[in-house]
């Protein structure tokens, strides 16, 4: 059942599903699954200790060709309350967020907060996309859902998670409204931390293993990012590699990424004379935590900043 729709339905259900957790469970904390490691930090965040979060996708992983074990199916279905980026992120969560009963709240935070920016930076990306190469073979649009990428995107998720904490758990209302509150000022600080790291370094051309960076390239003010691999990770066509290491001279770094091969960046980086990165958009080496979100950001754009400076 999607956010919106369940605060209608919400009293009704919920006294169903509290009877139901004080028969089963010794931990009568609130049960939430969440599917990537940013966004079980920012669900911490809000939530602190009053909650029991599961992480479906451990942050060493890439969530794109990920299946879920048969302890992580039962973790869902016993889940109160499910907060995910989005149902399609993460291949085969769908299936089994669909089949959950109604008095489960299921957040997709793409949905409720970035439908708007995302149609956006599809469109701007598909006419620069066309602008700049004649190569219409593929890509014609792009699906970036890396959307936590933004910072400004977590703050908007914040309320988000608030208001289905509340709903799911309204006897903890007043710590998860501290919570968010200071969630959303200490993320408002490392926007603008962010934002100040990578100012003037706008005219940098830069490549990325695969197309991820838009949402984070858009809220801090850098380069469109191009892309080897499709937003899914899917290994790109032998034409668009082609035209890939024609833009190679004119860029100043090329990144790999901590969760995928380096075998098609070295290959395209071969016999060229360009920086290289590396990037860590899920954060591999932190703990897991409310810590780990801010974590994340700040070593991603330390790499920005490293390999796009002189
Ligand atoms: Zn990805």
């Amino acid at each position: 059942m999607h956010f919106q729709s369940l605060a209608t339905f919400f009293f009704s259900c919920w006294l169903a599903s509290t009877a139901l957790i004080s028969t089963a469970q010794a931990d009568d904390r609130l049960r939430i699954v969440t599917d990537i490691a940013p966004v079980h930090s920012l669900v911490s965040m809000v939530v602190g200790d009053d909650a029991a979060i599961d992480l479906l996708v451990p942050p060493s992983q890439s969530p794109h060709g990920f299946s879920l074990k048969p302890s992580q199916v039962r973790a869902i279905s016993n889940a109160q309350l499910v907060i995910m980026l989005s149902d399609d992120f993460t291949p085969g969560l769908s299936r089994h967020t669909d089949a959950l009963n109604n008095d489960v709240v299921v957040v997709q935070l793409s949905d409720t907060a970035q439908a708007h920016e995302n149609r956006n930076v599809e469109r701007e990306y598909s006419e620069h996309q066309d602008a700049e190469h004649d190569d219409h073979a593929h890509d014609k649009h792009t699906d970036d859902q890396h959307t936590w990428l933004n910072v400004e995107n977590a703050i908007a998720w914040i309320d988000v998670i608030e208001k289905a904490a509340i709903m799911a758990d309204a006897q903890s209302q007043t710590r998860y409204q501290e919570n968010s509150a200071k969630a959303k000022a200490d993320l408002t600080a490392l926007h603008q931390r962010i934002q100040t790291q990578l100012a003037n370094l706008a005219d940098k051309k830069y490549l990325v293993y695969h197309d991820a960076y838009q949402h984070f390239a858009t809220g801090y003010a850098l380069a469109t990012p191009i892309a080897i691999a499709l937003s899914d990770a899917r290994a790109p066509s032998a034409a668009k590699i082609k035209a890939i290491q024609k833009q190679v001279s004119a860029a100043s770094c090329i990144f790999s990424e901590q969760q995928h091969d380096d075998a098609i960046v070295d290959m395209i980086a071969s016999g060229q004379s360009i920086k290289r990165g590396m990037l860590d958009p899920m954060g591999s080496r932190f703990d897991t935590g409310p810590a780990h979100y801010s974590n994340t950001m700040l070593e991603l754009a330390n790499s920005f900043s490293q390999c796009l400076s002189d």
